[in-house]
């Protein structure tokens, strides 16, 4: 592919850059030679693909390297640990063959803890008649996942995304499922269920005829049980077009609108990581279409360093959310996979930077919860740090948990101020928490992941 700058104006199409095409950019080809190399490097271990609206409308090309915006989606070297990095540039110098360098870069994969919070092990639900559905997670009460077979990319990837494995062809970890009716199946098995959320990769890459297919047929099985519909996605920051201008955009919005006609809930979880990502008419006008069909939009996004460790920046991007009409959802921690040593942020910088900017925003800003973990066992929130009994700890609670009624129950751990996950921290005034003797029992029929990246 060769580079054509978009003309804007017109109904633009979608130009993607991957590892094979991203040096014909003369946005890339202006950087150093040492530069691009250790793109490919990182290119070559995780994955990464970025589109003409992301280079052309939202990166800075004069704050390179530090625009949030190309970190979030062009590979840096420090997303390599220093062995991993050495090694891929070794076989990449040596001209090792193609079969050759993929065999490393699996090698390497596999020491990145592919898959976090037991999603192969716990999540994935059976129906009744014994059959297993890969492309379903179930882990909390009311809420199932649905991969979509058709929606496992992107419009463009995060450099952070825990779901990295799907897009690398690391086949066997990926899940998808293409059956509508086995979704309807089981969630009218599954009279506890509220609610379907359909993620991906992304859902938004679908077309709108697909895309309806798995909506009507929930829709006519006409389940009293489901009350919302949700959709996980980057789309409005990625690809804001996909609700404009594209071809089937008014088919898209009109299955909405469908949705929300047949009484349901529509949810738009929308994944916002900057506040540049809301700074274009594009984005704009497109929140706007999606809230007229009568859909909701909430925001939701990790804190990650290099792109978004700035108290003041959330505050901004919070109340340009509610200006914009959307409902500040959920601040994230960064996932323990991928390069978590790279976009990682302690947990207790995480609570100082979520409370300095919460401080600071009108209260309908304050419907954000976090910095909330999506671990193993639920969904944990850090509340704060305290002194109890002379010893200085960290203050959480579930908001979700694989058992309902652990959530909202306090517990503490010990202050660390390097801790970065759960698994990091160590129970404080008791030898335990109060969860782990359950959670080592827990077993594959346990309910799913709420994690709502798109
Ligand atoms: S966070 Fe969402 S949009 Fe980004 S790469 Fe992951 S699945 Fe795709």
């Amino acid at each position: 592919m060769t580079y054509q700058e978009t003309i804007w104006d017109d109904s633009p199409s979608l130009k993607s850059y991957t590892l094979s095409n991203f040096r014909t950019l003369p946005q890339i080809q202006k950087l150093s030679e040492e530069t691009q190399f250790e793109m490919e490097v990182v290119g070559n271990v995780l994955p990464f693909k970025a589109n003409n609206y992301v280079v052309e409308q939202l990166i800075d090309w004069n704050n390179i390297p530090n625009d949030p915006i190309f970190v979030l989606t062009f590979p840096q070297k420090g997303m390599l640990k220093p062995e991993h990095y050495e090694k891929m540039a070794t076989a990449l110098k040596n001209n090792l063959d193609k079969k050759e360098i993929t065999n490393i870069a699996n090698e390497i994969r596999l020491q990145l803890n592919p898959h976090p919070a037991g999603q192969m092990e716990l999540n994935v639900p059976t129906l009744k008649d014994g059959t297993k559905l890969y492309g379903m997670q179930h882990k909390y009460k009311e809420t199932c996942l649905f991969f979509p077979s058709q929606s496992q990319t992107c419009h463009a990837y995060c450099s952070f995304c825990f779901r990295w494995p799907q897009f690398v062809g690391m086949d066997e970890m990926k899940f998808a499922m293409q059956e509508g009716e086995q979704l309807v199946q089981y969630v009218r098995e599954h009279p506890e269920i509220s609610d379907v959320l359909f993620t991906g990769g992304d859902p938004m890459i679908m077309k709108a005829k697909i895309f309806s297919k798995y909506v009507d047929a929930l829709i006519d099985a006409k389940l009293p049980n489901l009350k919302t519909i949700r959709i996980g996605t980057k789309a409005l920051a990625y690809w804001p077009y996909k609700f404009l201008t594209d071809s089937d955009s008014q088919e898209m919005l009109d299955v909405f609108k469908k949705i929300i006609d047949n009484g349901l809930h529509l949810a738009f979880m929308a994944h916002f990581n900057h506040l540049n990502e809301l700074s274009t008419d594009a984005v704009k006008n497109a929140i706007k279409a999606v809230r007229n069909t009568g859909a909701q939009i909430r925001t939701q996004s990790p804190l990650l360093a290099h792109i978004n460790d700035d108290a003041e920046m959330w505050a901004k991007m919070w109340t340009k959310q509610v200006q914009l009409g959307c409902i500040p959802y959920y601040m994230f921690v960064v996932r323990d996979t991928g390069a978590q040593h790279y976009f990682g942020i302690p947990l207790v910088k995480a609570y100082q930077i979520f409370k300095k900017a919460y401080s600071s925003v009108s209260g309908l800003a304050r419907t954000v919860r976090g910095p909330s973990m999506s671990a193993t066992p639920g969904k944990v929130h850090v509340i704060g740090t305290a002194n109890l009994n002379d010893q200085k700890v960290i203050v959480l609670r579930f908001l979700q948990g694989r058992n309902p009624d652990w959530v909202q129950v306090p517990f503490f751990a010990k202050y660390d101020e390097n801790a970065i996950w759960l698994d990091d921290l160590k129970p404080a005034l008791t030898d335990k928490f109060f969860f782990d003797e359950e959670m080592k029992n827990f077993k594959t029929t346990h309910p799913v992941e709420d994690y709502p990246e798109s």
